[in-house]
């Protein structure tokens, strides 16, 4: 079984205390098309910059038939996807029964009618399991799409940073994810400069994610938090070698991306359509299957034709954070 190379921290090894009162951060429905559900609350990691353990408490996952309920309703008011969420989604079920996990959720949820696609997010390198990876491979309504935090490509920086795995652990499973799913989408998250990272260090980040193409990364410099650890170390690396540091990151990132995105040229993706996009009201905008931005030539007196369908589009020009789109058949002039 792989329930993680690393073993998961418990509750008693790192908590001293816990927060005495604890947010449920509320359910917040973005559009009418698809609904953020969440499925687990707070964290037991402790990394050395994140408050979110203070904050949020430790993992609590809710129960599978009530999230299989929620989702059921919202089936019913007409949403298409749901993204399931939690601080470590992949902990999901950790703190109950042998046989609840993220792996059994998707299932469950999978048979939801009317729920055509299935996201979730963020996503711990430490928990995410062979098998969860083996059933979003199998399950059609799950997006090939995979938020995998990685923070730093060094080992020692990792360490430093509590985060429990390897750079060498992390890269088995984005192989495994695209030995299964060669045309998944993988997105993550790094900072820089986190207290006392060496140029060395910071160019195993950069080293990182030359091997790993990512679709998309979120970047940060690293900013103390009041009451973590880190908050308090000697950090004796400038801002502004910290700024260089991150527009290089920056601008290899979306060189990679750029190119990651050609593979979708002349592909027809299917889009969920959101709604007018923002750059250019008179294009509508939406994700793909595996949550690529794309921007469809429609003609306005035709949007609302559109707008919360998922249609077939064909692609023809990719750009690092969009795709540019057609589509593929028009509709009869009917809303249904
Ligand atoms: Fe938990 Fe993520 Fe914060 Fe680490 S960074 S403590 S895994 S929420």
């Amino acid at each position: 079984e792989n329930k993680g190379i690393y073993k998961r921290p418990q509750v008693t090894e790192i908590w001293e205390e816990l927060p005495e009162e604890i947010p449920e951060t509320p359910i917040f429905r973005k559009t009418q098309h698809y609904a953020w559900v969440n499925i687990i609350y707070g964290c037991n990691y402790r990394c050395t910059y994140c408050i979110v353990p203070k904050t949020r408490g430790v993992e609590r996952s809710r129960p599978m038939a009530e999230i299989y309920d929620e989702i059921s309703v919202l089936a019913d008011e007409g949403y298409k996807e749901v993204i399931l969420l939690g601080q470590n989604v992949d902990g999901y079920g950790s703190d109950m029964d042998a046989n609840t996990n993220l792996a059994a959720l998707l299932r469950k949820i999978h048979q939801v009618d009317g729920i055509e696609r299935i996201k979730f997010l963020t996503s711990h390198p430490c928990d995410m399991t062979y098998e969860l990876i083996e059933t979003v491979a199998e399950l059609p309504k799950v997006s090939k799409y995979f938020h995998v935090p990685l923070q730093a490509g060094n080992n020692e920086v990792l360490r430093k940073m509590a985060r429990r795995y390897t750079y060498e652990r992390y890269c088995e499973l984005i192989s495994y994810i695209r030995k299964l799913m060669p045309d998944a989408a993988i997105t993550g998250d790094l900072i820089v400069g986190f207290p006392g990272e060496s140029h060395e260090q910071f160019m195993d980040t950069v080293k990182a994610v030359e091997e790993i193409k990512y679709d998309a990364c979120n970047t940060a410099v690293y900013s103390p938090r009041p009451f973590t650890p880190a908050a308090s170390w000697d950090d004796p690396v400038s801002a502004e070698e910290k700024t260089e540091r991150i527009r290089l990151l920056n601008s290899i990132i979306s060189d990679i991306a750029e190119k990651q995105s050609q593979r979708y040229l002349g592909t027809v993706q299917s889009v969920l359509i959101e709604g007018p996009s923002q750059r250019n009201p008179n294009r509508l905008a939406g994700r793909t299957f595996n949550n690529k931005t794309t921007n469809i030539e429609v003609d306005p007196a035709e949007h609302h034709l559109h707008i919360g369908k998922i249609r077939d589009v064909e692609i023809t020009q990719a750009h690092a954070w969009a795709l540019r789109a057609e589509l593929v058949q028009k509709p009869a002039m009917t809303s249904s």
